[in-house]
This record gives structure tokens, sequence and C-alpha cells, in this order.
């Protein structure tokens, strides 16, 4: 009798064992193929993971597959090795890593009829390739002198040096050897013009895209088509480093400092973590981006104590002839009243910018009318009921909505508490400057860009069309318009409440802001046109505004570096998050507080654990969260001590509402 080894989707650290049928006979090459089989009281999908003549369970018992499905080759012995090093670092059960990262449709035992592939090709005339500068050229040798196996490359290059058109030359180099190429990027939603620059260049390699906006039968039409080799070419979110490609040869992360790569719930991963271990046990070249890397990966790069871990390749110039970066400079706002949030010279520069026929963009990060609003009679704020978080004011469509939950409700004509008129929007976001500029200017076309008016792709493609068109004056927008766009007309960057991360409890917030400003700086003064950023601060000698002036990534990075040694923090020390969250703040507590003391903890002494807290923002969507951080000089340590742990955590008893989950390499807090 044969018996199989089937990987399920259930939240379980192990494989389940059933029998072969009669009619069928499976061999070693069949491993990775997709089964039905009996689960509890229904049928469900699983992985063939292994083959065997024995197994544990009676005989009598032992269930047996019901159909083996040969709709799609084999899922490959490296896909196995990438779901099982992501199950044991993660902590997830290995059968839900594998099922999860399939397209629904390929996981759902009555799968949908097959459609007809209606690939639209988007026919662009392909612009010759340019010829390298000086830069580009050097960076691409690097890389192709050491050949096709494992290195990892950190491309450090400035808005605009033409790190995209690398890319393309080492994807060149990848097909031309007959391999397959992953390239991820933050967020397709903001990146369809990279999706069209790659598939005009290369219009034989049946590109591929793979993100979540996506139909369940495209996705998995794409998804079979990198599987099946038909597509050379995979560009996707996070989602995509789990494509199987039995061909890869090059892995490309764009933007890799961006938080957008890291998976928040579910198996917590980090795409661009991942796809570095994926290149090495494949043993190709990866290469990951950024005019603003992470700081982990700038430290791999640069840390002379441990050479050669990634090589860095620097462009430090524009890629287009005469484009130049942009001058930036800080306004101090200590010594003037702001006029709605503007300073003088902000306005200024706005109005000589509407004289010439060029294009302003004014950035906050906050969208909405204004974070809160308040009562001035009694005191009331707009609290969110459900979290400790407030209702932030939408006056486009007269809502209050909690940007955490999604709780909303209409905007109160008086005072919920004392029937007070007189209640006022507090603070600002993209909507009031908005309407403060279509006041001062009544002639400018005034463009806001936030995830309220970019709520889809295609909501997306059109505003950003309008904007390349130079059918917009003003933009106002959040850090969505920070990502990877060339605007040709775009010539002033002006940023409002940069300060507020200044300061912030969270220690990785002036990272996320160097970069933020730094990005948004990126897209001014592109083209020929030059560029002017100006930064509204009261603290204009900070020394984060003084190397952005300087354009000096490498040298801010250097700086926290330092202080984040000194601290012990990541990237000098590991760490992992254990999360609770309950009805009641005192399970939530009691559960960690049960987690933390487990009596082999002491054997770990290179492995702290840290009181149970309540979290930051200690209610979330009427459930309160509360968290345990572990940390350890050593990854090593901190990972063998998780995999015991993560055992006895299983059996603690605790109230059936509450959930917990563990993140390792947290980036939040
Ligand atoms: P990045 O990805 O670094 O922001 P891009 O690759 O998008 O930069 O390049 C910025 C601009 O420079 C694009 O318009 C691109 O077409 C152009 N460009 C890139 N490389 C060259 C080159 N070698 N010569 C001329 N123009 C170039
Ligand atoms: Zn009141
Ligand atoms: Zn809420």
């Amino acid at each position: 009798m044969q018996i199989v080894k089937i990987a399920l989707d259930v939240p379980l650290h192990r494989f389940f064992d059933y029998r072969v049928p009669e009619n069928e006979h499976l061999n070693s090459s069949d491993l990775g193929l997709r089964v039905c089989v009996p689960f509890r009281h229904t049928t469900k999908i699983g992985i063939i993971v292994g083959l065997s003549e024995t197994t544990d369970i009676p005989l009598a018992q032992l269930k047996s597959i019901e159909t083996v499905r040969r709709d799609l080759p084999p899922l490959p012995p490296d896909w196995f090795r990438l779901c099982e090093f992501c199950a044991g670092y993660y902590q997830a059960p290995l059968g839900e890593v594998m099922l999860s990262t399939l397209p629904a449709s390929l996981r759902r035992t009555n799968p949908p009829k097959a459609q007809l592939s209606r690939r639209t090709v988007k026919q662009r005339a392909p612009h010759p390739p340019p010829e390298l500068t000086a830069e580009q050229q050097a960076a691409l040798a690097k890389i192709v002198d050491d050949g096709l196996g494992f290195r990892a490359y950190l491309l450090h290059g400035v808005t605009g040096s033409g790190k995209t058109e690398v890319y393309l030359r080492l994807i060149e180099r990848a097909l031309a050897a007959g391999k397959q190429v992953l390239l991820l990027v933050p967020e397709i939603n903001l990146t369809p013009q990279l999706e069209a620059r790659v598939s005009a260049r290369f219009p034989e390699a049946g590109l591929v895209s793979l993100h979540s906006e996506l139909s369940e039968a495209a996705r998995s039409r794409n998804w079979r088509a990198a599987l099946e080799g038909t597509a050379r070419i995979v560009l996707g979110t996070r989602l995509a480093i789990f494509t199987p490609m039995p061909e890869l040869g090059l892995i490309v992360v764009d933007e890799e400092h961006d938080a957008s790569f890291k998976q928040q719930d579910g198996m917590r991963y980090s795409a661009r973590d991942v796809a570095v271990f994926r290149a090495r046990e494949r043993g190709v070249t990866i290469v990951l981006g950024s005019a603003t890397p992470s700081l982990e990966s700038w430290a791999n790069a640069t840390d002379t104590r441990t050479p050669g871990r990634y090589t860095l390749l620097s462009l430090r110039q524009r890629a287009v002839e005469k484009a130049t970066l942009p001058v930036v400079q800080r306004i101090d706002t200590r010594r003037e009243k702001l006029q709605d949030g503007f300073s003088g010279a902000l306005f200024e520069a706005i109005e000589k910018r509407l004289l010439r026929g060029e294009q302003s963009l004014v950035f906050l990060n906050r969208r909405g009318y204004a974070p809160v609003l308040t009562c001035t009679g009694c005191g009331w704020i707009s609290h969110c009921a459900r979290c400790a978080a407030n209702l932030v004011l939408h006056l486009a469509d007269a809502r209050l909505r909690c940007h955490h939950c999604g709780f909303e409700t209409r905007v109160p004509k008086a005072c919920p508490t004392c029937g007070n008129q007189d209640i006022h929007a507090f603070g600002r976001g993209t909507q009031r400057l908005e309407e403060v500029l279509a006041e001062r200017y009544p002639q400018a076309r005034i463009l806001r860009v936030d995830r309220d008016s970019a709520k889809s792709r295609k909501q997306w493609e059109a505003l950003s069309a309008q904007i390349y068109a130079g059918e917009a004056d003003i933009l106002v927008g959040t850090q969505m318009l920070a990502k990877g766009h060339d605007f040709p007309k775009l010539t002033l960057v002006g940023a409002l409440g940069a300060d507020a991360a200044l300061f912030a409890a969270d220690w990785r917030a002036p990272e996320r802001l160097f970069a933020q400003l730094m990005q948004v700086a990126g897209r001014a003064g592109r083209a020929e046109l030059p560029g002017e950023v100006l930064i509204q601060t009261e603290f204009p000698e900070h020394p984060l505004y003084a190397a952005l002036i300087r354009h000096d990534y490498p040298g801010f990075a250097g700086e926290q570096l330092k202080e984040r040694e000194q601290a012990g923090f990541p990237p000098y020390a590991y760490q992992a998050m254990l999360r609770a969250e309950a009805p009641q703040m005192a399970d939530s507590l009691a559960f960690l507080a049960t987690a933390r003391a487990w009596p082999d903890a002491e054997l770990y002494r290179d492995v702290m654990l840290y009181d149970p807290v309540p979290m930051r923002m200690a209610r979330l969507a009427n459930l309160e969260r509360a968290q345990l951080l572990i940390e350890s000089p050593s990854r090593r340590t901190l990972q063998v001590f998780l995999s015991e742990w993560r055992v006895v955590l299983d059996k603690i008893k605790s109230p059936s509402r509450l959930r917990w989950h563990l993140e390792v390499d947290p980036l939040e807090f």
C-alpha cells in the first residue's frame, strides 16, 4: 500500500497521511502535485509533500485521496524549500504557508471554469535603449563581471539616476541566458509606468503581473504562466515572491526600503528578506534598488565588519543630461505666523509656478480634512468608539472616519455631548489644504491625490495622466505622490507638517521621514526644468534636514546606524514581537505574562524578554491589544528560542476570543 504525506491549509505544524487509491500509483516526480482529500467533514485541496510506506495512523482510520490533480505541473523543489524556510523563520505552519501562497482558484476543490486567456498586450513602439551613463555602465559591469551566481547588490541611486535602466540591462542579460526574471515593486497601483516600460522593452518575454487587484482568474493564469515558463518576466508586489519559477535567474527588488514589502497579517513576512533568501538558495543574482535604502540593507552593504555581504553600487547623478537634483531649503516657521498652515515663502513660490505654467506639489502625509473635530463648549472630541484613535473629518463627503478600523458616521451638526453648535475642525489634512489653495488661487487647477481620491488603480491612472498632461497646476498629496513618478512640469515641492516625525516615539520614524522627503523631493525637476523643495519646519537645525539639503543619504544613514548600535536596536539586534488581543486588556496581558513565565526561557541567556505592555494604540476595533518584545544579539539564537517557545504558546489556555501572533523582525511597534 502506498501512503502520501499531504500539506493542508490548517493552522497545525504537521502534515497528514493519506492512502493512495488502487488505481493510482505515485512516484517521486509527483511530489508537488495537488490532491483533493477528505478532511473532517469537507474536502480540501492539499499538496503532496512526501511518499511513504508506513504511517502511525491505524490503517482502518487512514483515509484515501479522492483525486490527484494533474492540471498543473508539480510545484518545483526550490518552491518547497522557499516555503520551508518561511515557515521556519516566521514560525508559521508549513501547510498554511504553502497553500496560502497559491492563487485562490487553485486552492479550490471545484475550480471555476477555465477562462479563455484574454491577455491585452499593450502595443507601444519600443524606444531604443539609451546609451548608459558612466555610472550606470560601471554598476552594470560590476554585476556582469561577477557572473550569474548568487550575489546580493544594493543599487543606491538618487531619484532619476536611471536605476530602472540598469534593471532593464540585467533583465536583458538574464533573458538571453534563458532565465526567468522576478521584479518586485512595492505597490503596483502606483507603477503602471514600470509595467509599460518593461513590456515595451521586452515585448516577447510574456511579462505577467501578479498583485492583489487582479481578478482571481487573471491571477491564476499569470501564476501558471510563470510556473510553466511561458512568462519570462514576472512583475509583482510582495505576494509575487512566492511565484514558482523553474528557471529563475534574477531577482530585482525596486524601492527596497518600502514598508509595503512587509506583510501585516497572516504570516508576517518581509518580501525583500525572503527574496534575498530565495536568491541565495537558488544561486542567482539579486539587486535591491533604492534612493533611500533601508538601514538594514545599508548596513549589509557598508559595514566593514561584515565585508561583502551585499555589494554597494552607487549612482550619484541624474541620468538625463541637464537634470540636476533639486535645491532643498528649510523655511523657518518659528519666525512667522502661518496662514492656514502655509508660510509666505511657500505661497510666493507657488505663485511663481502659476505664472510660469509649471506645477507645484504640496505634500502633507495626512489625508482627510482635519484629524479631529472638537467642541469649544465642553471639550468633546471626535473619538472612535471602537479604537483608541480619533475620527478624522472628511468634509468632501461630510463624514467622520476612523482610519484604523474603517468605522464612519455623519458629521454631527452640533456637539453630541452638550448640543453646542460651535464645533471646529482642528488641525489639517489634504482636503483642507486643497480648500485653502482653491480659495486663494481660484483660477488654478488643483488636484488632490491621496487614498481617498485615488482608491483604485483606475482612479490613480486617470489622475496621473492628468498630471502628466499638465492639466493641473497645484497638486496636494500624501506620500502616494512620493513614489516613482516622473512629472515633467513639476518644479516645486512644499512639505508641511514634517516635524511631527522628528520626535516620534517610534525610533524608525526618522528613517521613514528622511526617505519620504527624499523621495518626494525627487519628484521635482526631473526633466529640463530645475526643481526646488521647501520644507516648513520649526527645527531648521535638525541634522536630518541638514543631511537632506546636502542630498546626503550616506551621511544620514551613517549617523542613524551609529545611534542604533549604541542603543542596541536593529540591525544590531534581532527582534520578534508576541502580540495578543482580546475584549479585555487583562486577558491580553495575562496571556503574555504566562508566555513570558516559561521556565526554559532562562536557558537562553542571549534572549531578552521584555515586560508585556499595552500597545501604543491599545484599542482597535473593540479589541484590547498588548505586546511583548523579544530581542537577541544573535539571529540564530532568537530563531532557536522562538521555535521552542512557539510550541509552548500553542498550549497556553486562554479565553476563546483571545488571538495572538508572533511577528519576526517587526517594523512597527
Ligand atoms: P530611477 O529609477 O533611478 O528613478 P529612471 O530609470 O526612471 O531612474 O530614469 C530616470 C529618467 O532618466 C528616465 O526618464 C529615463 O528614461 C532616463 N534615463 C535613464 N538612463 C538614461 C541614460 N543612460 N541616458 C538618458 N536617459 C536616461
Ligand atoms: Zn460640547
Ligand atoms: Zn476605529
